[in-house]
């Protein structure tokens, strides 16, 4: 999953930054709200913590213009504690959750949890498909029970099929949803990255679709 992290405070940012990426998320950063709007508006991203107090553009405008302009990924906002009226704000303009500062940045990670969750329809934070659990919580997953490891970038992949078994997924969607914006994306890479998840999960689970994609199924 990608998230657009846009907060201007560097320290904060970096250490949300830090801590999206160790949850297993592709994080693009946005330090104003000019470079948010522009990314939120030309990145497939799948989920949004937005700084209300922003330089260049505040957030409540980049929110209106993303909602205006029909992209409808879940937004979560960051307000400061004094000011409730922003999140009623935050929430007419769009937002689907909102966090007060300061904050722990499991509850961050828990509600983005949740958010992409309602997005794709999805109850559960664990995802099960034949005999692979993946669970968003702790990135751990198994195959029938046995523990599975897997680098940062196989468990995107996983996850992204695991959201929408049966679907078939381009490798082009698929490169968009799981680097950032900075990273050298190259499709091939994707399907080095497949090769090796299809080593460790069960025969025939990942499906090539000839000339299309890839898609979940069997097993
Ligand atoms: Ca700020």
């Amino acid at each position: 999953m990608r998230v657009l992290l846009v907060e201007d405070d560097p320290r904060l940012r970096e250490q949300l930054a830090r801590a999206l990426r160790a949850a297993g998320y592709a994080v693009d950063e946005a330090d104003n709200g000019r470079d948010a709007l522009h990314l939120g508006l030309e990145e497939p991203v799948d989920v949004v913590v937005l700084d209300l107090g922003l330089p260049v553009l505040d957030g409540l405008s980049v929110l209106h213009r993303w909602r205006e302009a029909a992209r409808t990924m879940p937004v979560l906002i960051l307000t400061a504690r004094t000011s409730w009226h922003e999140k009623v704000e935050g929430i007419d303009s769009g937002a689907d959750d909102y966090l007060t500062k300061p904050f722990h940045t499991e509850e961050l990670l828990a509600r983005l949890r949740a958010l992409i969750r309602r997005a794709q329809g999805v109850a559960s934070p664990v995802l099960e498909y034949g005999s692979v659990r993946l669970d968003t919580r702790s990135g751990q997953v198994t195959v029938a029970g046995q523990p599975v490891t897997l680098t940062g970038h196989e468990y995107r992949v996983l996850e992204y099929f695991m959201h929408r078994p049966g679907a078939m997924v381009s490798r082009t969607e698929l490169t968009e949803h799981i680097y950032a914006q900075d990273f050298d994306r190259d499709s091939n890479t994707i399907e080095v990255f497949v090769g090796r998840l299809r080593k460790k999960l069960p025969a025939g689970l990942i499906q090539t679709v000839r000339g299309m994609g890839y898609r979940l199924g069997g097993a």
